[in-house]
């Protein structure tokens, strides 16, 4: 059927130098084991250019906050910094303020507008328990499609703070004014129509992605397209960026064995929405869908009867998303499947982390020392209180004795001394060189999956839902479709120690 089409460069791939394509595992995942690999769309399959987007998106949202909502002409000339939102934040809906947690729900740091809230107001604020994320004080930064919202409400907040003026609302209000313009923007299609108007702004082109969805489905696995996106943009956004592109393969839909649009992620993990099948224009036609045929388009539907009717089960599925909330978390705690998050940014993160690779070392090693100095110290402190134990225990202490005990004292307390020098010295420096690193990645939130010391709640929640995740779906190009994606073993502290 293929004849013609030459699969040498496919064939003989191998994974990828480029340690920016390759692959990341946090827990086993043997594809042979895989029949079905499903894909959501925007973000996924798709990848937009994030600055052109936000622009876009920015330009409508401030049109529709002054004519919708009537807010003055003047947030017309806020000026936005585009560099500084990263994914993975939460905006306080109560303060205005946006906030990057860590691993234990714990607010590490914050900004008000482009400025850093102070340490005390921030420990005032939020303390150093976790904060409940499921409240509806906070708003999350889940997808790249949310950055927009945030980015343009620290902007507002910043004009506001420099002019010396109160805002024009109260935060809560802004937050949800903002979030409304950008819906209206959104469901008005004046996103959408900017977008399919002139794509090539918009959208990356892959010249990899053809490639490896045949692979896929050469080696036999079942590929459907899961989107919450409606037909007529599905349309037009995947053919731009798969027709014609290989030969045999006219259509986008060629590619797809089920393809389902309008797919109402999260919900389609929970309700039992129906299938309807579309005609070629879009809309619905008047029928019970039992089967999924190829090169048809459903909108709706739901995870049970979609197993059903491909006859496979959670763990032969794989589906590969960019939303880690309604792709990924909802997906494996709903139906085990399989999951792969594609983290656009990682080509930015991966290539930081290799750049500094010397840095994060010399912080390994000081960290390691400074562990060690402190054990010394501790060894000291307890030389010199046994000591002065000792001579408030014998009273009849010769002169030599006490003057012997005395000078050891003096000596410990000496050593104590000069080893917390070199222990502030050591954490200075670590804390200083962990500074300038994670400026590099990012000057206001430093890097994406951690926060201090610990992980970031969004490098946390990437550990714990991600089965493996990359840059961009066209990286498993460079993988065997049957490829056995390998864990490193994990260790606890005092298994590692003993290594
Ligand atoms: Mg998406």
């Amino acid at each position: 059927m293929n004849h013609g089409l030459d699969l040498s460069a496919v064939l003989q791939a191998s994974p990828p130098s480029d340690p920016t394509r390759r692959i990341y595992v946090n827990r086993n995942l043997d594809m042979a084991e895989i029949e079905a690999v499903g894909f959501d769309m925007d973000y996924t399959l798709v990848q937009y250019k994030q600055r052109a987007l936000d622009e876009l998106t920015i330009e409508k949202t401030i049109e529709k906050l002054v004519t919708s909502f009537a807010y003055p002409e003047e947030i017309k000339s806020v000026k936005i910094d585009y560099d500084f939102i990263i994914r993975g934040l939460i905006v306080d809906k109560k303060t205005g303020h946006i906030c990057k947690v860590d691993q234990n729900r714990v607010v590490g740091r914050c900004y008000h507008g482009y400025q850093m809230v102070s340490e005390e107001e921030r420990l005032s604020l939020y303390g150093s328990k976790p904060i409940s994320l499921t409240s509806d004080r906070f708003i999350r930064v889940d997808t790249l499609f949310s950055l927009p919202e945030s980015t343009l409400m620290a902007g507002i907040i910043e004009h506001y703070k420099q002019k010396g003026e109160a805002l024009p609302v109260n935060t809560g209000e802004l937050c949800m004014n903002i979030r409304s313009a950008i819906d209206e923007a959104h469901c008005d299609n004046t996103l959408k129509a900017a977008i399919i108007a002139d794509p090539s702004k918009y959208v990356h082109n892959d010249d990899d992605l053809g490639p490896t969805l045949h692979k896929l489905k050469l080696a036999g696995k079942k590929l459907f397209l899961l989107t919450n996106s409606e037909h007529y943009y599905t349309e037009a956004v995947m053919s731009h960026l798969l027709d014609g592109v290989l030969p045999y393969f006219e259509s986008w839909r060629d590619y797809f064995d089920i393809i389902l649009v309008n797919g109402r992620k999260p919900s389609f993990f929970n309700d039992p929405n129906p299938f309807i099948r579309l005609d070629q224009h879009g809309n619905p036609l008047d029928e019970v869908v039992s089967e999924l045929a190829p090169r048809q388009i459903y909108s709706g539907g739901n995870i049970h009867d979609l197993e059903r009717m491909m006859n496979l089960t959670g763990a032969q599925i794989l589906y590969v998303g960019d939303h880690i909330f309604s792709d990924i978390v909802i997906s494996k705690r709903s139906a085990w499947w399989r999951t792969a998050l594609v983290i656009q940014e990682m080509r930015d993160s991966v290539t930081q982390t290799v750049n500094h690779a010397a840095d994060f070392n010399r912080i390994y090693q000081l960290d390691q020392a400074a562990r060690q100095i402190d054990d010394m110290i501790n060894y000291q402190r307890t030389l010199t209180r046994s000591l002065e134990r000792v001579q408030k225990l014998i009273v009849a202490l010769t002169s030599p004795e006490t003057h012997v005990i005395d000078s050891t004292r003096e000596r410990a307390e000496k050593e104590i001394e000069e080893r917390k020098k070199q222990l502030n010295a050591m954490l200075k420096e670590a804390e200083e060189l962990e500074a300038k690193v994670d400026r590099s990645f990012n000057r206001y939130w430093g890097r994406p999956f951690r926060e201090r010391h610990e992980l970031s709640h969004f490098g946390a929640q990437v550990k714990s839902y991600a089965d493996i995740y990359t840059s961009q779906v066209s990286n498993f190009l460079f993988y065997s479709p049957d490829q056995h994606f390998r864990a490193e073993r994990s260790f606890l502290p005092h298994e590692r120690e003993h290594l």
